[in-house]
């Protein structure tokens, strides 16, 4: 089958949070299995182009229509760890990708419609007719739109859309001016609630509805997150339209990326190891102290790490609890994260300058994809105490490099972490990690101290736990099964 992924991130060139991870695995599990598989991603300035191999044009003056006139870009294609990509660089005025970052622009709904119309472009003008077009999130729900409002009449009539939504909360909600500058134009048909009309405010489009009403087939990244869709406020605003489509609406579980996670071949780790030698896992712990200054007098104290985003989304203020929770218990905190939201970002940094010379703490602010293996490597146990969370990536890599998580239970949380005391449904070898489920510090520290008093009490049994995690299977084979199933079935 000939598969094109169009969007916004591909680890590890273009990589904000778990979409990126996702766009690499799935194209790289849907290649092992023999399907022709091409991503196109905007070209940014800010990609990692030193993970880009052999990138060159292949595609000029390429015409794009845009308001009443018309924007030329260059298409390049390099290989990415084995994936083939082509890149979109627009050549106008506007400096669409060439901001420095990703996303985070006034204008980033015009940036990315016009990212969907490119691609839309280069696929009708370079001849190409993939069997089916997958797209993520709402920077490319206009895709599905403008083909089936407008390329289908234009060559790509054969083409079916798989979308996927990887986080409701941010949905791309704008004005008529998306229509103008796309050529849909006809606001009065577009303004409609079956249509792109946003469900709550009625002078907005909303993009990622758009994706849903019209895409053959709707994905989420976890069972359970489709359920909290339909049945919860989780879904922002779009339940009734998921109702509307439920037909075509799913989850499927992301998988993760073993190629890149796992303990046993990271070339960013110093000590590699597995299941069968875990005890080597404690030489990358030393490894992580010495990189961060932590005190190193008791190799047995346990490390606490958090990885993510620092935001509402996932549980900031448990986060920050989690941390001096630690502290008190007596274990050590290395937090790796970047808040886009000014107060948060200041909240952390004033953390980060009050905790600078307390050796079992280190908080690293910002982006580092090397040090985030480290972590995982280095660290025992790893907090998630998000208040949402559709998937969720962190816990798959920690399962895989024996940190056990300690999880809230909501979302794709559910599906991936049980609780080792109280999981009702495994049983207690398929076991991996602790949940709670309140929002309150309580909450978190009962989960923590059963941890903690684990490590500290019970060491072997903690090791019993953190090889089961090891053991458990989240890499890409079974969703893979299930994006192939479904491209099948919107074939058909
Ligand atoms: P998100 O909601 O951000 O997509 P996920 O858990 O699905 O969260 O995916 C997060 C991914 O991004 C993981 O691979 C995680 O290791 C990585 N990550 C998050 N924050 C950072 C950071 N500050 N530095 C390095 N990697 C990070």
């Amino acid at each position: 089958m000939y598969v094109v992924q169009i969007a916004s991130e591909c680890a590890p060139v273009a990589k904000v949070g778990g979409l990126a991870d996702v766009v690499y695995g799935l194209s790289r599990e849907l290649s092992i299995r023999g399907h022709n598989v091409e991503i196109i991603l905007p070209k940014y300035d800010c990609m990692r182009y030193d993970h880009i191999w052999g990138l060159h044009v292949a595609y000029e003056n390429l015409c794009v229509p845009w308001y009443d006139g018309a924007i030329y870009c260059t298409v390049f294609y390099g290989w990415v760890h084995g994936q083939q990509c082509f890149f979109i660089e627009p050549h106008s005025g506007d400096n669409f990708f060439n901001r420095g970052h990703f996303y985070g622009g006034l204008d980033d709904h015009m940036r990315f419609a016009f990212f969907s119309k490119a691609a839309l472009e280069f696929l009708q003008q370079s001849g190409k007719r993939p069997d089916v077009i997958h797209c993520h999130d709402w920077q490319t729900g206009l895709v599905p739109v403008m083909l089936f409002e407008m390329y289908k009449y234009h060559g790509l009539w054969d083409q079916r859309i798989c979308y996927t939504v990887h986080n409701f909360k941010h949905q791309g909600i704008t004005g008529a001016d998306v229509l103008w500058a796309t050529g849909l134009n006809n606001e009065g048909y577009y303004f409609n609630y079956d249509r792109l009309r946003d469900n709550f405010n009625p002078f907005a489009l909303n993009l990622m509805k758009g994706g849903i009403v019209y895409a053959n087939a709707v994905t989420t990244v976890s069972p359970h997150h489709a359920w909290e869709a339909h049945h919860t406020d989780i879904s922002c605003g779009l339940g009734h339209t998921l109702h509307r489509h439920q037909d075509k609406f799913q989850g499927i579980l992301n998988g993760i990326d073993y190629s890149i996670w796992n303990p046993d071949s990271d070339k960013n780790i110093p000590v590699q190891y597995s299941w069968d030698s875990i005890q080597d896992k404690q030489k990358n712990k030393k490894a992580l102290r010495q990189r961060l200054l932590l005190d190193d007098s008791d190799p047995n104290k346990p490390i606490v790490a958090y990885i993510g985003r620092l935001d509402d989304q996932k549980g900031v203020h448990l986060v920050h609890h989690a941390m001096y929770y630690a502290l008190e218990r007596g274990a050590q905190f290395v937090l790796l994260g970047s808040a886009t939201e000014n107060s948060i970002n200041s909240w952390f940094w004033w953390e980060k300058g009050h905790l600078n010379d307390n050796p079992n703490c280190h908080i690293e602010l910002g982006f580092n994809a090397e040090l985030a293996h480290l972590i995982y490597a280095g660290s025992d146990m790893m907090v998630v105490p998000s208040n949402y969370e559709p998937c969720g990536l962190t816990q798959l890599i920690s399962l895989k490099y024996g940190t056990v998580p300690i999880v809230r239970g909501v979302g794709g949380l559910v599906s991936t972490v049980f609780d080792r005391d109280h999981d009702q449904h495994r049983s207690t070898k398929e076991r991996n990690g602790y949940v709670f489920y309140q929002t309150d510090n309580n909450a978190l520290e009962s989960a923590m101290d059963r941890a903690l008093g684990l490590y500290y009490v019970y060491p072997e049994e903690f090791k019993q736990l953190q090889i089961q995690g090891m053991q458990s299977d989240y890499s890409w084979s079974s969703p893979g099964d299930d994006y192939e199933e479904l491209y099948n079935f919107v074939r058909v």
